[in-house]
């Protein structure tokens, strides 16, 4: 089985990670700052700038299903009436906090953070309003929502100043939880600290382009992490500086993530969480490197701008690639194709969550007439392992990739 190369900045991720959650002890436990739930592309940056610690039930939910113990918690969610049809990092994280565990006990925490706030955007999907909402009601705190346009073809001036106003429309409401008044310059302060870890991100994911790629999805996946969390802070810019550096200089020492790389593929969805470093291996062992995938591009907001941050934050969360048409998908995806030397695309059909499984209406037959790249798709879920069947979706990896192989002579 052919090796994987391990990034050194893994110890730099923990330590961000980890000082990251120890704020988050901090502020519950002293009460020194106020606590704001966010979804994970909603109003970071004017969180941050307005004083909250900020706290990300779906980073939760990925941990869940990294730790393999989603499967534990899904049952006690769906005993509560949820359905195990809806999003799993919803169920997992209801059905963990139901159980009153977390693998956030490991950082010191007894329990999640009890919010003083919750804020989602529906850019995403419609069930981050449910899962904010089960939580609004059990903490009996506010709760506020962005609503964004779905499927968005032509990202127009109506759609983006009408975002940009409801978060604009927050301010008063936060200020009066916080305690804190609004700061346009502290704003301006986060835009720009976001913006600049987006760009070091987008740079991170970019470094895949080079032949071989010194980086692949299932480091980007664990290394995601701060421009999750973090977006608006310095430690996620100082954290993308390190890595970046590192990857850059596996480029110039002709360092690959995957030694024999032959093949390159782009996945499209969700990580199979609970599989992570399984199909890591399973792909090195095929000569293959997963380069690309639209999951962890979907946190580069580099159209943030400081100079005028609220209607760039409208632009940024209504450009992210999951709000867009399939037209517009297919677009990007043509791009991507060529700016990372695609040779087959695997799709991820997450059996919960509709949103980002992108094969269910036509795209990979009318991406593959346009780009001639071929496609796999493998049914699965991001974190209830019981969607996924593993032997099946060996066999069919590994028989693509031998097709693919045998094309590419
Ligand atoms: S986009 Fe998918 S994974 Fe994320 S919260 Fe919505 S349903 Fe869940």
């Amino acid at each position: 089985m052919a090796e994987i190369v391990k990034l050194q900045s893994v110890s730099h991720l923990r330590k961000t990670m980890d000082d990251y959650f120890v704020r988050l002890k901090d502020a519950t436990e002293t009460g020194s700052k106020k606590i704001a739930w966010c979804t994970s592309v909603g109003p970071a940056e004017l969180l941050y700038s307005m004083g909250f610690e900020v706290y990300f039930p779906e980073n939760h939910g990925a941990m869940l299903g990294a730790a393999k113990v989603a499967d534990n918690y899904i049952p006690i969610a769906v005993a509560q009436g949820y359905s195990p049809d809806i999003c799993s990092y919803l169920t997992s994280d209801v059905g963990a906090f139901l159980a009153n565990e977390t693998p956030l006990q490991k950082s010191g925490l007894a329990s999640v953070p009890k919010p003083d706030v919750l804020v989602y955007n529906t850019n995403q999907c419609g069930e981050v309003q449910d899962w904010f909402e089960y939580y609004a009601k059990h903490f009996d705190v506010p709760i506020f929502g962005i609503i964004t346009p779905l499927k968005i073809n032509e990202l127009t001036e109506t759609i983006i100043s009408g975002v940009a106003k409801q978060i604009e429309e927050l301010v008063p409401e936060l200020e009066k939880i916080s305690g804190i008044k609004f700061d346009l310059d502290k704003f301006k302060e986060t835009t720009r600290l976001s913006h600049d870890g987006c760009v070091l991100w987008r740079q991170v994911l970019e470094t895949a382009q080079n032949l071989p790629a010194p980086i692949n999805f299932f480091d980007s996946a664990i290394h995601m992490g701060p421009i999750v969390v973090m977006r608006g802070t310095k430690y996620a810019v100082d954290y993308y500086k390190i890595l970046l550096a590192e990857l850059e200089d596996r480029i110039k020492n002709n360092i690959a993530a995957v030694p024999t790389e032959q093949i390159r593929i782009y996945w499209d969805g969700m990580p199979l969480w609970y599989k992570l470093s399984s199909m890591a291996k399973l792909f090195s062992g095929l000569d293959t490197c997963v380069v690309a995938s639209t999951y962890c591009n979907s946190w580069v907001f580099d159209d943030l701008d400081p100079e005028n941050p609220f209607y760039s934050a409208g632009l940024a969360y209504c450009k992210l690639f999951i709000v867009r048409s399939d037209e517009e998908k297919q677009k990007v995806l043509e791009k991507l194709m060529d700016d990372f030397s695609i040779d087959g695309i695997i799709y991820h059909d997450s059996k919960t969550c509709a949103r980002n499984s992108n094969n269910r209406f036509g795209l990979p037959v009318r991406l593959q007439e346009s780009t001639n790249i071929p496609y796999l798709e493998i049914n699965g879920d991001l974190n209830d392992s019981r969607c996924f069947s593993e032997e099946q979706s060996i066999i069919a990896i590994e028989t693509f990739i031998d097709q693919l192989k045998s094309r590419k002579q």
